[in-house]
């Protein structure tokens, strides 16, 4: 800003100051009218002598059809002008992208194409009066996010042609138009200000299905028809002002042309909220929860490749039911039923059978209706919801041996019950049934899901089945579907998180997390995108599975099996418009260089990599035939993170280590210096130990934390890495600028009282 000002000459200052003040006289004007269409005549004249043009449109956005129509319009030679939202003209255009155009001439095809490959001038008008259209600004009237109209702006009076500084001065007018006019052109603030305004709803019910909504993951216009018990149309209507598109809800009736969208992902339009509900290659009809979002309007346009598109605007859970979304209520787990109830149910059932051999197959074709084994799957999978476990393990055992069910929780497998062997086929065939598998293929590993809802929350399972030589086995994995991690409670050292946080503030270059399998990277990854999730920043992210949902992010579940890769959602991306990149994992050679492509031309792009140590990373991605110059250009850190087992806080001893454990810490940590600071003397330093309580499990560990090593790319260490050296000389370098180990963060920790060296043992390579 402040090069441009000063590059600017007087003369252009003396202009500008001209064009603010007269701009403010037709502000004033503006504003003490009463209605647009009687203000526009007497200032027209004044705002065409402003911009120094010859005519001027005003066009406004049609509600029912997406087409705009002029309102206002220089000269009387045709009535009214419709224009559908496509590149077939420049104002349908305008309106389409909501970005303003600046054109010098109209007739020359290569200046459109510049701006858009399909970009048309439309000629009737100026065949039909006989004008001549040359140069032309049009920029988009908004009111905060929704677009009202254009303002359309023909002809400089010289001849020549409009200036960056013209298009300047246009936003300026089409800003002032927008905010008085909001009303006039019939739009309303916020989707449900038109309960609000008929009093409805009040605000604070309007707040309160806010918050509810973000907890439970549900839209707040399906949770007033749910609570508030509005019928669909009532908030259709609502949600009809504000983004002036018609509304459409959900009917089962409605046959959606699956033939447009079968090269496309399901869980990609989910994740994307919307789906074609009429229409051919033609014309399409297309229902998305916020028609306002333009970036996805044009995402849309890209992926579906349609002659033209109109758009409705629905409710989330509609969309997705036209999806196919139906999850499984497992409510029918009565709160009261228990495990060992439901166990002892079976066992009962058990006795009164004697031949093994037969109950199977009886089981295996009467599993739907089997309510004690559909209870007490349903309340398996609450269970570990409730116990935060992240994997269900169900093993059959050998012969008449009861089968055995582990939930594994902060890392370790735990095991929870045992099943009659009589009936583990039919707890296994109920778990296909409910993540659609085939019941009949018991020979094969598969994969399903299961979407299970309880008390209003839906809980995600990624299920596999594999046959053993005792019968099928079945892993459920429960997605941890929340809400982002504080940064603060990252656990991250103070050094770590005042570096991580200075370096993720900026505006391009590459930020990798690493680590095993369950190392938490995800996160990790999650919270720093949260601390730097602003309205003003775009922010894209594709993952394999999508765990955690952030409002502001846009998400995207990668599907390797139908080609849609990291390395092509990457690249899908990058022409989104984006700022930020989030690409779940940079394992191949391919998404890598785009990746470091995408950070040196102005973007911050986050990923991770299955690495063991940061300086470990730099060799891994070299190897990948990156540009050394261009890698260590492109790269802002390296964190690497393993998850440890913490103390639990209920029942954690305090105990004085004895000589020969402390030299075994000293040992292990390798720097004496450093640990003296820490410690200060040895003879006073407090270590803790598990023991085991009721709030543990008994197993005297709750929880886990992030023990991390952050590799700073500062400008000798870029140096170092373009000259291609070895992990050794890396991680020397990176020791001397300060550097904590994982082992050494992790008896940073220890010291704290957090957790022990066993645990730290268990995580890394040391002790
Ligand atoms: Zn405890």
């Amino acid at each position: 800003m402040a090069t441009a000002q000063t590059q600017m000459t007087n003369e252009q200052l003396q202009q500008n100051l001209e064009f603010q003040s007269r701009l403010n006289a037709v502000m004033k004007t503006i504003h003490e009218a009463e209605s647009f269409v009687k203000v526009l005549p007497i200032v027209e004249k004044e705002m065409l002598d402003m911009m120094q043009a010859e005519r001027l449109t005003v066009y406004q956005r049609g509600r029912h059809e997406r087409e705009i129509v002029s309102k206002y319009k220089t000269g009387k030679d045709i009535k009214e002008i419709r224009l559908p939202l496509s590149p077939a003209s420049i104002a349908g255009f305008v309106a389409m992208s909501q970005k303003p155009v600046k054109i010098d001439n109209v007739y020359d095809k290569k200046s459109l194409a510049s701006i858009h490959a399909q970009l048309r001038f439309d000629q009737s008008f100026d065949q039909r009066s006989g004008f001549r259209t040359r140069s032309v600004i049009c920029v988009p009237i908004k009111f905060k996010e929704t677009l009202l109209g254009l303002l359309q702006i023909m002809n400089r009076l010289d001849g020549g042609t409009f200036t960056d500084q013209d298009l300047k001065n246009a936003h300026e007018l089409a800003a002032v138009i927008g905010q008085k006019f909001q009303y006039d052109f019939q739009a309303t603030q916020g989707p449900f200000d038109y309960l609000l305004h008929r009093k409805i709803i009040t605000k604070e019910q309007l707040e309160e299905l806010k918050k509810k909504g973000k907890a439970e993951n549900k839209s707040v216009a399906y949770l007033i028809v749910t609570d508030m018990k509005l019928s669909p149309e009532e908030v259709g209507e609502s949600l009809e002002r504000y983004y002036q598109v018609p509304f459409l809800k959900f009917s089962p009736e409605v046959e959606i042309p699956r033939q447009l969208f079968k090269n496309l992902n399901i869980s990609y339009l989910k994740s994307s909220r919307w789906v074609p509900v009429a229409g051919n290659e033609d014309k399409v009809i297309i229902l998305i929860d916020d028609p306002n979002d333009f970036n996805r309007i044009m995402e849309v346009q890209q992926v579906l490749n349609c002659q033209s598109y109109e758009f409705r605007v629905g409710i989330r859970e509609d969309i997705l039911a036209f999806l196919g979304e139906g999850s499984t209520s497992v409510q029918e787990a009565s709160d009261d039923a228990n495990i060992s109830d439901l166990i002892g149910r079976l066992a009962d059932e058990d006795d009164e059978v004697k031949a093994e051999e037969n109950v199977s197959d009886a089981i295996a074709s009467a599993t739907e209706s089997d309510s004690t084994v559909i209870q007490l799957v349903n309340k398996l999978i609450v269970d570990a919801s409730a116990m935060n476990a992240s994997d269900i393990h169900v093993e059959p055992s050998k012969g008449k041996t009861p089968a055995v069910v582990r939930f594994r929780i902060d890392g370790a497998c735990r095991e929870v019950f045992k099943i009659p062997a009589s009936h583990i086929r039919a707890v296994i065939a109920r778990i296909k049934i409910m993540s659609r598998l085939d019941i009949a293929e018991r020979r094969k590993p598969q994969d399903g899901k299961i979407a299970a809802k309880y008390k209003g929350k839906t809980i995600e399972l990624r299920v596999a089945t594999i046959p053993t030589v005792n019968g099928e086995s079945a892993v459920l994995r429960v997605l941890a579907a929340g809400d982002a991690l504080p940064f603060e409670y990252l656990n991250l050292s103070e050094r770590n998180a005042e570096e991580t946080q200075r370096l993720v503030q900026r505006p391009h270059g590459i930020f990798l997390v690493v680590g095993p399998t369950g190392s938490g990277k995800t996160t990790t990854l999650h919270a720093i995108l949260g601390h730097i999730n602003e309205p003003d920043r775009k922010i894209w992210t594709a993952e394999d599975p999508v765990e955690i949902t952030q409002a502001g992010l846009q998400q995207v579940q990668t599907q390797a099996q139908i080609g849609f890769t990291f390395a092509a959602a990457l690249r899908a991306f990058l022409r989104a418009d984006p700022d930020v990149i989030l690409i779940g994992e940079m394992r191949d050679q391919e998404t890598s260089h785009i990746g470091v492509e995408a950070s040196l031309t102005g973007h911050l792009v986050f990923s991770t990599l299955h690495t063991n140590s940061a300086p470990e990373t730099i060799t891994r991605l070299l190897g990948l035939e990156l540009d050394p110059i261009d890698f260590a250009d492109a790269l802002l850190g390296v964190l690497a993170q393993r998850l440890m087992r913490t103390l639990c806080k209920d029942c954690k001893e305090p105990y004085t280590p004895t000589e020969e454990e402390f030299q075994h810490i000293a040992h292990a940590y390798g720097n004496d210096e450093r640990l003296n600071v820490l410690v200060g003397d040895p003879s006073k330093l407090q270590l803790y130990k598990a023991k085991g309580c009721s709030k543990c499990g008994n197993t005297g560990y709750k929880g886990r934390t992030g023990i991390h090593e952050l590799l700073v790319a500062t400008p000798e260490m870029k140096k170092t890495i373009a000259r291609s050296a070895t992990i050794a000389e890396i991680r020397e370098l990176a020791m001397q600028q300060g550097m904590t180990t994982l082992a050494q963060d992790g008896i940073e920790k220890i010291l704290k009282g957090q957790a022990d060296f066993n645990q730290l043992r268990k995580v890394t390579a040391e002790g």
